[in-house]
């Protein structure tokens, strides 16, 4: 179907290196996928290998349906924003963007036509005559999205579009490239190391590590039922805390901490697992009570919407976040810990 992405067991290697392992991929047309993981986890080799910038080792990749294994990044229906714009810089705006049609030998009157379109889908109407160093790094990446959607790929490739932004110019871009892709109904695949980036954009996330998918799904599925710690730790904060199964079923029975509790979820399997608690989840106070823990402030920051505390604890440090009302707890006062237990998730030790 045209705008879809599929991979078949596709492999790379450099030489010894394993960048990546049998990937099968479904990407559906007119969704943004975002390829999530820390660095040197395969995420730009898999983002090369759609472009047709890396040729597979094993296995078979399709767009639109067509196999495309063995096609050039030229014949490939696809567009690339770098990291760095890869703008010219002798050349205006208005020729950046039109330079990708000028190459296909596309009529002077039309490239122009259509780089003004361009510009104007991306927010820079009349820019077009400046010089890329004229403008922000801001507006530069936009030209670079503009130059890439001027050429109506089947699928946009994204990598890492916003590393050379701060911090609010990043915000700012990024809702500007996924309502694009939205209004434009683009395929585009995205790749970040960042996942409040991530879950912000995508409509799916394929989060990776070792040269593998960790976990698929949306931002969602990862944020409420993580496979494992390290999707647990890596999509929004967590705590991990060790605990026993020691019955599961409908309800399952853990040991935390010397206590036996029951949580209304189904676990794995019975033996060692770790407790995900959201640090917005854990609830603080004075009393003790038979599901709470005692546990010492180490460090509390105001910062105006919420206070953040370190705590310690039996099962090691836990990180809470608590609205700034009533009175927040000092450093060094001794507290009560504790969660609802429709609020916690087990995952495999
Ligand atoms: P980053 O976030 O740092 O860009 P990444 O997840 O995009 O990382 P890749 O660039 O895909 O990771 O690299 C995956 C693995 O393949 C790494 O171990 C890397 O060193 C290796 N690799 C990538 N390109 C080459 C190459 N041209 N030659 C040799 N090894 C490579």
């Amino acid at each position: 179907m045209k705008g879809s992405v599929r991979s078949q067991n596709v492999t790379k290697k450099f030489g010894e290196v394993v960048a990546l392992k049998p990937l099968s991929l479904d990407i559906a047309p007119g969704t943004l996928v975002t390829l999530l993981g820390p660095s040197g986890c395969g995420k730009t080799t898999t983002l090369r290998l759609i472009a047709g910038l890396e040729s597979a080792s094993e296995g078979r990749i399709l767009i639109g349906g067509e196999d495309v294994t063995h096609l050039s990044a030229t014949y490939r229906r696809v567009s690339m924003v770098f990291q760095s714009y890869a703008l010219f810089p002798h050349m205006t705006v208005a020729e950046n963007v039109g330079y990708g049609l000028s190459v296909k030998g596309m009529p002077r009157a039309e490239v122009k036509a259509r780089a003004e379109a361009g510009l104007e889908t991306v927010g820079l109407k009349g820019f077009g005559t400046r010089l890329p160093s004229e403008l922000s790094g801001g507006q530069q990446q936009r030209v670079a999205v503009a130059r890439a959607i001027v050429l109506e790929p089947e699928v946009l490739l994204l990598d890492e579009p916003l590393s050379n932004l701060d911090a609010k110019l990043r915000r700012h871009v990024r809702e500007e490239i996924r309502q694009i892709q939205q209004r434009l109904g683009l395929t585009a695949v995205y790749v970040t190391h960042d996942q409040e980036e991530a879950m912000a954009v995508s409509d799916r996330i394929i989060v990776m590590k070792n040269a593998e998918v960790a976990q698929e799904g949306t931002p969602h599925d990862l944020y409420d039922r993580p496979a494992n710690a390290f999707i647990a730790d890596f999509i929004g904060d967590a705590n991990l805390i060790d605990l026993e199964v020691t019955q599961s079923g409908a309800e399952t029975e853990i040991v935390l901490q010397g206590r036996r509790l029951r949580l209304p979820l189904q676990s794995a399997a019975i033996g060692p697992a770790k407790l995900v608690l959201r640090p917005h989840h854990v609830r603080l106070s004075h009393d003790p009570a038979p599901q709470r823990f005692a546990a010492e402030v180490t460090y509390a920051a105001w910062l105006g919407n919420s206070v953040q505390y370190t705590l310690s604890s039996d099962g090691g440090p836990i990180f809470a976040i608590a609205p700034p009302q009533p009175l927040p707890f000092r450093q060094g006062d001794n507290v009560q810990l504790g969660f609802a237990p429709e609020d916690v998730r087990l995952v495999p030790a």
